[in-house]
C-alpha cells in the first residue's frame, strides 16, 4: 500500500534536546493510505481549512498561544489530497488516534468519510470540530489479537487487515495507535503517546522539557501512557528496520520519513 505522510499543521519552531538537530517547527503528522479496495484512509485529521479561516473560534487563544499554528491553508489535508492528484471524496475513511482539536480539525473536510474513533473518547468540548455530523465507527476494548508487544489489537471495520488498532491508552482514555503493514515495513503512527523522538529512539530516552510540560499538562492517565511508550521503545528497538514508530507532533521524525 502507498503510504504519504503529510504535515497537516505547522506549529511553533522547538529545538532538540541534545542540539543535534536543528530546530524546526512542530508538526501534526498525518497519512494518507492509498488502498485498493477502500479508497483513501487518513490517519489523523489534522488542521483543517475551517481552523485556518477561524482559529480563534475554532481552537481558543490559549491553543494557539502555546502551539503556534502556522494556519496555511495549503498544510490542511484537503489541499494536500487534492495536490496529490485524488478527489477528496475518495477519502472514505479517517481514522483518528484521538479526539484534540489538533487531530480533529480536518474532519469537516471530508464529510463523507466514516471515522473511526475507541469508544473511551470523548467529543465534549469538541462541538465545532464535529458540528457538520460525524459518521462514527467506534471501538471498545476486546481481547483482541497481540501485536509488536500491545494486547487487544483490532482490524478496523472495512478496512484491510494491514491497518491495526493498536489500544495506546494514558495521553487521553481512548487514545490508539494505528500500524500499516505498507508491504515494504510496518509504520506505527503513535499519536500523542510521546512527543519527542529522544523518549524511543535512545537507550538512555530523554524527554523534551517544553514539550514534556504540555504532555503532563494534558496526559489523562501518565502510568498507563508511560507503560505505552516502553512498549514502543522495545519495539522500535526489536524491529528496527522493520519497524518504523513516530508520533503526531515531533519535526525530525516526520523529515526522516519524507
Ligand atoms: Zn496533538
Amino acid at each position: 500500500m502507498r503510504v504519504h505522510h503529510l504535515n497537516c499543521g505547522s506549529l511553533s519552531e522547538i529545538e532538540t534536546v541534545d542540539g543535534r538537530g536543528a530546530p524546526a517547527r512542530a508538526v501534526c503528522h498525518c497519512l494518507l493510505i492509498e488502498t485498493a479496495a477502500a479508497g483513501l484512509v487518513l490517519v489523523d485529521a489534522g488542521l483543517g481549512t475551517r481552523d485556518v479561516a477561524r482559529p480563534a473560534e475554532r481552537l481558543g487563544a490559549d491553543w494557539i498561544s502555546y502551539a503556534g499554528p502556522v494556519l496555511d491553508p495549503a498544510e490542511t489535508a484537503l489541499h494536500q489530497v487534492r495536490a496529490l492528484g485524488h478527489d477528496p471524496a475518495d477519502v472514505r475513511h479517517v481514522i483518528v488516534t484521538h479526539l484534540h482539536n489538533d487531530h480533529i480539525g480536518g474532519l469537516a473536510d471530508f464529510p463523507g468519510a466514516t471515522v473511526h474513533v475507541h469508544a473511551a473518547e470523548d467529543p465534549a468540548g469538541h462541538e465545532a470540530q464535529l458540528a457538520h455530523g460525524v459518521r462514527w465507527r467506534t471501538y471498545a476494548d476486546a481481547p483482541g489479537e497481540e501485536w509488536g508487544g500491545f494486547a487487544g489489537v483490532q482490524a478496523f471495520a472495512g478496512l484491510p487487515p494491514e491497518i491495526l488498532l493498536l489500544p495506546m491508552a494514558g495521553h487521553t482514555p481512548g487514545h490508539i495507535g494505528v500500524a500499516v503493514d505498507t508491504g515494504d515495513g510496518t509504520l506505527v503512527h503513535a499519536g500523542d503517546c510521546y512527543f519527542y523522538h529522544g523518549e524511543v529512539d535512545r537507550p538512555d530516552p530523554v524527554v523534551h522539557p517544553l514539550m514534556n510540560l504540555i504532555q503532563e499538562a494534558n496526559e489523562s492517565d501518565r502510568t498507563l501512557r508511560l507503560a505505552n511508550v516502553d512498549r514502543l521503545r522495545a519495539l522500535a528497538r526489536a524491529d528496527a528496520g522493520k519497524v518504523t514508530v513516530f508520533s503526531a507532533h515531533d519535526p525530525w521524525e516526520f523529515s526522516r520519513l519524507t
